[in-house]
């Protein structure tokens, strides 16, 4: 099949659906480019400044990489914590590339687990055309997330499909030789549960890591949630509420402002909760404040704790007595007091 076949199938359907006719190629479609650009990401500048000149340049300028023989990365490696922007950031890059080159930037994601079949080297296959498919629509980004599903550790211990996969895997990274036209992205939340081989130069040549933000990244971030809401919110409360929100996440912060918005509804407009009719509304007298954002805070749980039990807690009032003149002597016994 040739290029130009290859995309009018592709790009005429848009997104990938599994109703297509050509159900073969179902699995390889590569999924229409959203609205998501850099703008919309916030806080990773320089995550987005590398990724510009690892992938954007080459794209641009393949001649300028010749004349000093550099060989264009192949692989990128987004790893941290949950909802801190893996999947936005490769949405925008393949937004960015289309934007900026001017040519449709073709952009497959898959998630691990879903290129894992129950046949016997079907998930190869899969793999197989993927990046034939990539390659045909080249410039193209195909997106890997939850690579640890796909390409865990290889062991002794561990099934062969796996093993299968990784090696596959590993053959079509080194196969790519498009002077920097297929960029393979891959995220996740456990890097050391990825198969090391993966990891060295020349496959995922560059490792990103998303930590949890600071609380002038999360500033950006909020600011981006909330740039459309009338009237703005003042820079004061927006550096009050973040500054609250320490070991929040990009989506944490999200949720936190679909949660206040509501609340701020649930307010001002009770009644739409209680009466099974539409009300006319008149949404410019719905502001979101302080107190919305503060009784959102308490509702929501954030990601990075979901999973941490707290064993410690205060000692009971009624023992005091027990320990209170040890802990005194210990205190004036330590500081020579
Ligand atoms: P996972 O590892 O669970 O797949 P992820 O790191 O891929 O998570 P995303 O899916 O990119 O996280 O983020 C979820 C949502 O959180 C995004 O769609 C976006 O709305 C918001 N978000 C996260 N990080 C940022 C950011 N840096 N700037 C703006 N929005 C963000």
């Amino acid at each position: 099949m040739t290029a130009e076949m290859a995309r009018s199938l592709a790009f005429g359907r848009g997104r990938a659906t599994t109703s297509t006719p050509q159900s073969w190629l179902a699995d390889v479609d590569p999924i229409g480019v959203d609205d998501a650009d850099f703008a919309s990401v916030g806080g990773l500048d320089e995550h987005v400044f590398s990724l510009k000149e690892m992938i954007i340049l080459p794209l641009l300028y393949p001649d300028l990489l010749e004349k000093f023989s550099i060989k264009p990365i192949r692989g990128v490696l987004f790893h941290g914590p949950p909802g801190t922007g893996k999947t936005l950031v490769a949405r925008a890059l393949a937004h960015e590339c289309s934007r900026i080159s001017g040519q449709k930037v073709a952009f497959f994601i898959r998630k691990g687990a879903d290129c894992l079949s129950k046949w016997v080297g079907e998930s190869e296959r899969q793999l197989h055309l993927l990046f034939e498919q990539a390659h045909l629509l080249r410039p193209s980004v195909v997106f890997f997330d939850e690579l640890d599903g796909l390409a865990p550790v290889r062991s002794s211990k561990q099934d062969q499909i796996h093993s299968s996969i990784v090696s596959t895997l590993l053959a079509l990274m080194d196969g790519l030789e498009d002077r920097g036209q297929v960029v393979v992205i891959g995220a996740t939340n456990r890097l050391d549960a990825i198969d090391p081989a993966l990891r060295r130069p020349g496959r995922f040549d560059r490792e990103l890591l998303f930590s949890l933000p600071t609380l002038n990244q999360r500033m950006e971030i909020f600011r981006i949630h909330t740039r459309t809401w009338v009237p703005p919110l003042s820079l004061a409360l927006i550096q009050e509420v973040m500054e609250h929100c320490d070991g929040y996440s990009g989506a944490d912060i999200r949720h936190l402002c679909t949660e206040a918005a509501f609340d701020a509804l649930r307010e001002k407009y009770p009644q739409i909760y209680e009466k099974p009719v539409r009300f006319l509304l008149d949404t410019s007298a719905l502001q979101v404040s302080k107190h919305n954002f503060i009784r959102a805070a308490q509702k929501i749980k954030v990601s990075s704790q979901r999973n941490q039990k707290v064993y410690s807690k205060a000692l009971p009032k009624y023992i005091e007595p027990l320990y209170k003149v040890i802990i005194i002597s210990l205190y004036l016994f330590l500081f020579k007091l």
